[in-house]
């Protein structure tokens, strides 16, 4: 007989969870909001990520579905002239990527299939924990209980607070832009199966193509010291390549990057984090959804091994904790590298454009798994 799990939030780690503690015999809620508003965009799966996908079963389906990425281009803000390139077919797992409307469903129908895994549609508005029992109190006052709840619910979410009381997130200096247009409307060179990085100062711009390349995903990150007038229309206006693309501001939505300070505590009363709850880490590698399978790959291994929840957990928290943080640390100094202006950012590119394939690769092994 399995154990009782409530999992809150229906996202990447969320589903995840869920979908490899029933593969084992227990018996999930999941509470979350009906409609994920989140799913914008595109994701890269890169080799760490889909090593980690393929603990869920999800290997072809994936690859199906996905996008194979050939290399990451990286180019001058300026016109998009040519830095480096960096080949990902040495990589021993494929890079790809993907909606992430695309990815969330296969993991939702998953679930949606699976007789031990109910949803419960509504938030969790506060957590108490008292006489050694956690409580949740939803959206509609239910209160509800279980011996493990997985806090899944994102680096905002109730569960990070409950756990860490002191946990907090201040605004940086940076906001990011992110569109999807069709391929056939980008300018060209941005429909290769490339992701094509263009460095500038204190800007950067990532493009892939997702959905077999009939979309091409867009980020533009920016600081806002640097951009005071931070429309995209302004911001692309004199750009020679650029400009069409901020033709249609309303395509554009913007957010405003959180600093995260890194938790050293995953757990509470029945509370574990998994996923951006437990580490939340800026965007520049693509690694946050990477990471969140990777702390349900190490559940997986955990309960493959024949551990109780209990267990698996505490040992899920134990190895996943300074992993995740090495990952959180190159995130930030990739961060700091594509924020340089001024004299930085014409050394930054012209020691890429020498030496950037060696430096890139060994930076980045672990997670791209390379020869
Ligand atoms: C611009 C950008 C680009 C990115 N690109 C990549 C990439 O290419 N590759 C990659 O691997 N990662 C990428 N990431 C990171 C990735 O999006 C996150 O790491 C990932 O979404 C984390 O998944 P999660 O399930 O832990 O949390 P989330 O996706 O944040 O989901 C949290 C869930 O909790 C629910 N929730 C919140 N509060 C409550 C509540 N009170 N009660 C119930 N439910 C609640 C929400 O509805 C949601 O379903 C990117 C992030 C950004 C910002």
């Amino acid at each position: 007989m399995g154990n009782e799990i409530i999992i809150i939030g229906n996202s990447f780690s969320g589903l995840g969870a869920a979908i490899t503690f029933a593969k084992y015999g227990h018996k999930i809620t999941i509470i979350a909001p009906k409609n994920n508003s989140e799913l914008l965009g595109g994701l890269q799966i890169a080799p760490n990520t889909f090593r980690a996908l393929s603990s869920l079963g999800l290997e072809n389906e994936i690859v199906s579905q996905a996008d194979r990425l050939l290399a990451v281009d990286i180019k001058a803000f300026d016109i998009g002239s040519s830095l480096t390139n960096i080949s990902l077919l040495k990589t021993k797992a494929p890079y790809l990527s993907m909606a992430r409307e695309d990815l969330h469903q296969i993991l939702l129908n998953l679930c949606l299939r699976n007789p031990l895994i109910e949803f419960i549609h509504s938030k969790v508005k506060s957590i108490s924990h008292q006489l050694n029992v956690t409580k949740l109190i939803l959206d509609n006052d239910e209160i509800i209980t279980a011996p493990f709840i997985i806090g899944a619910d994102g680096w905002d979410g109730k569960t990070r607070h409950f756990v860490n009381s002191s946990a907090s997130q201040i605004n940086s200096d940076y906001s990011i832009y992110r569109s999807v247009f069709p391929s056939s409307k980008v300018p060209n060179g941005f429909s290769y199966p490339n992701v094509q990085l263009w460095l500038g100062e204190s800007c950067h711009l990532v493009s892939y193509p997702i959905r077999k390349g009939n979309d091409i995903n867009f980020v533009f990150a920016f600081s806002k010291k640097t951009f005071p007038k931070s429309s995209i229309q302004s911001i692309f206006s004199d750009h020679p390549v650029l400009l069409a693309l901020g033709e249609k501001p309303e395509k554009w939505h913007r957010t405003n990057i959180k600093i995260c300070e890194p938790l050293f505590n995953w757990r509470r009363g029945s509370v574990t984090l998994i996923g951006d709850a437990a580490h939340p880490m800026p965007p520049h590698l693509a690694q946050g959804a990477g990471q969140s399978f990777m702390d349900v790959e190490c559940i997986e291994t955990e309960l493959s091994k024949g551990s109780s929840v209990s267990d698996a957990l505490k040992n899920m928290v134990k190895s996943r904790m300074s992993e995740s943080y090495s990952v959180t640390r190159k995130s930030q100094i990739s961060g700091n590298i594509f924020r340089m202006n001024g004299p930085l950012a014409i050394l930054r590119n012209q020691i890429i454009g020498i030496a950037g394939q060696k430096i890139i690769n060994e930076f980045l092994h672990d997670l791209w798994i390379s020869d």
